[in-house]
């Protein structure tokens, strides 16, 4: 391969790699190319890394070591059968075994969790600790079934994902449609399957060895970091300030938690049907009983606050969200993948937005990521900021080997110590490669360094 003297040359060489055979890859080309730009300054530095160097480490690493689909046959409760399809990405097993959530979700394809495994390796990579990057799921819609319809679908699941897991192989947790009680459905069909109790799945249920604060931890995190990335960059405090929030699952309601516990003021979330803005900021008990125990619409909330703003999705301006048109100091989108574009990029600008927290997995579209850098917006990408709910799961994955429990205050001290170093880590990687405050840049550069070098020492 000739040497590569720019980054259009480069954006050229990574096309040549051919790596989809899919044709649903283009979110995950999307994730591909954000990181293969952000690291072409070590691709200048040092021979080891570049596009041309012998050990072919992008090559390697953008490729996922295997794509396990399988077919998953259930009863539903009127006994006829119903078949999904599901999946396992297991991408990069460098620093440790495979980890990554599961996904349950219509939307669910090879393209989606391709880009999620490879963006979970690299924000495994930061965390520090000894594991590498997978992620898996379903098309399995868990909305509207029953708790019997869930349970069925899940062993059905684990009928077959067991063969391919294991604590020291690959460690799967929850993600989107994917909390604790499916979690602990997996884990009963697995200990039936195999007789073995071990931490083979993280984010169980406490009496199954979950670790304390694994719900909290991704909330959580996304705060802790835009806390510490907003005193690096010498900005405000969140105490007082308006922040707006999207999405209303765990990530999102357990941000707006730590945003009160902060003195802040986060006055949206939103759910598939619409935007919920409480000027006054929102009541979060109303909000965890409403979706986290009842799983219903955010409009329920209008029933006991009948002064809130709601806007149903229906009334969204094109190619824009309600939510993002909210003046804030501080925006955390928690929701999913590209649900924030290059117009929510420009409202949150024009309305006074200094910093954008990514607490869902690539939340922002490439246009927006590069509209904000290019503002001096202030912008924590997921790999980074929403790194907490890995955090723990690597904790549990500590208390079950050690046959240990852990109290929740030293689950959040050590969870705040994590994510304080991991955004001390890419603000000092953006710093040492000429990209000062782009902390987009910075976390792709030490995710990809601590990945590639354990490559480069295992050879191939
Ligand atoms: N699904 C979560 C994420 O996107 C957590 C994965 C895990 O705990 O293994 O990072």
């Amino acid at each position: 391969m000739r040497k590569i003297n720019s980054i259009e040359e480069a954006k050229e060489e990574i096309k040549k790699f051919k790596i989809s055979d899919c044709a649903e890859d283009d979110v995950f080309f999307q994730a591909l190319e954000e990181v293969l730009l952000s690291i072409y300054p070590l691709f200048k530095s040092g021979e080891l890394y570049t596009l041309s160097a012998k050990n072919a480490i992008v090559k390697r690493l953008v490729m996922p070591d295997r794509v396990i689909k399988f077919k998953v046959a259930w009863l539903d409760d009127d006994n006829i059968v119903q078949v999904n399809t599901g999946y396992r990405v297991q991408f990069n097993n460098a620093l440790g075994p495979y980890k990554g959530g599961l996904r349950f979700h219509p939307s669910v394809n090879e393209g989606i969790l391709k880009f999620l495994a490879f963006e979970q390796i690299l924000k495994n990579s930061l965390t520090g600790l000894p594991i590498g990057g997978a992620k898996g799921g379903s098309d399995f819609d868990p909305k509207g079934k029953s708790d019997f319809e869930v349970m069925k679908f899940c062993s059905a699941f684990m009928t077959e994902l067991h063969k391919y897991i294991g604590p020291r192989v690959d460690v799967p947790a929850g993600d989107i449609g994917v909390g604790a009680r499916e979690i602990g459905y997996l884990f009963g069909e697995y200990k039936k399957i195999t007789s073995s109790y071990d931490g083979v799945l993280t984010g169980k249920p406490f009496f199954f060895g979950g670790s304390l604060m694994r719900p909290e931890a991704t909330g959580y995190g996304v705060i802790y970091f835009t806390r510490k990335m907003l005193e690096l960059e010498a900005k405000e405090s969140l105490k007082g300030k308006i922040c707006t929030v999207s999405g209303a699952g765990n990530v999102a309601l357990h941000a707006i938690e730590k945003l009160l516990h902060l003195g802040a003021i986060p006055v949206s979330c939103t759910d598939s049907k619409g935007t919920l803005h409480d000027p006054r900021g929102l009541d979060l008990e109303l909000l965890k009983d409403l979706k986290l125990k009842q799983r219903q619409s955010l409009q329920e909330y209008l029933k006991t606050h009948p002064d809130t703003e709601y806007t149903p999705i229906s009334d969204y301006p094109k190619n824009a969200h309600a939510v993002w048109n909210i003046p804030c100091y501080a925006a955390f989108p928690c929701a999913t993948q590209n649900e924030l574009t290059a117009n929510d990029a420009n409202n949150l600008i024009k309305n006074g937005c200094i910093s954008v927290s990514e607490g869902a997995n690539m939340p922002s579209t490439k246009e927006a990521v590069s509209i904000m850098l290019n503002k001096g917006i202030l912008l924590a990408p997921a790999k980074a900021a929403n790194a907490g709910g890995v955090v723990v799961s690597g904790f549990e994955m500590s208390q079950n080997a050690a046959m240990q429990k852990w109290t929740f205050e030293e689950v959040d001290e050590k969870l705040k110590a994590t994510m304080e170093s991991i955004c001390e880590k890419v603000a000092a990687t953006a710093e040492e490669y000429h990209v000062k405050g782009n902390y987009v840049d910075g976390a792709n550069i030490a995710g990809f360094k601590r990945v590639a070098d354990a490559m480069i020492a295992e050879g191939i």
